[in-house]
């Protein structure tokens, strides 16, 4: 979508490491972390949040959730604190779907 800057990175157009990248979604760091570690998960098709999502978008979520675990796992977080935020309505500032996570020390609100 049009000047959606989740849209411009996952094009490639804003350029970003990501730390994960698959058909359907792809995760990169937090321009301005939260936590120690602060990852936003982003499905690559511009939903605009929580309100947008129904039954059709069941293994997009789930997708959503396995690569969740793989952060984890890779940034050895099983044993640490983690956490997965959603925001939604004036919560929600960039309006493309996306997933927080969130492990170690939490700094400030997302
Ligand atoms: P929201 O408030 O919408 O739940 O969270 C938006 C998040 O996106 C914020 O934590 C903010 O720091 C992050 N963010 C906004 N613009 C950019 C950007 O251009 N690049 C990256 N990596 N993160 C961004
Ligand atoms: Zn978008």
């Amino acid at each position: 979508m049009d000047n959606c800057i989740f849209c411009k990175i996952i094009n490639g157009e804003i350029p970003k490491d990501f730390e994960l990248e698959s058909e359907n979604l792809v995760a990169f760091a937090d321009i301005n972390p939260s936590a120690d570690i602060h990852i936003l998960i982003v499905p690559k098709e511009h939903i605009g949040g929580i309100k947008d999502l129904n039954r059709s978008h069941d293994s997009l979520l789930s997708e959503i959730y396995e690569a969740v675990n793989k952060l984890v796992t890779e940034n050895n977080l099983e044993n640490d604190s983690y956490r997965v935020v959603v925001n939604g309505g004036k919560a929600q500032h960039v309006p493309h779907l996306h997933f927080h996570l969130l492990g170690g020390q939490w700094k400030k609100m997302v």
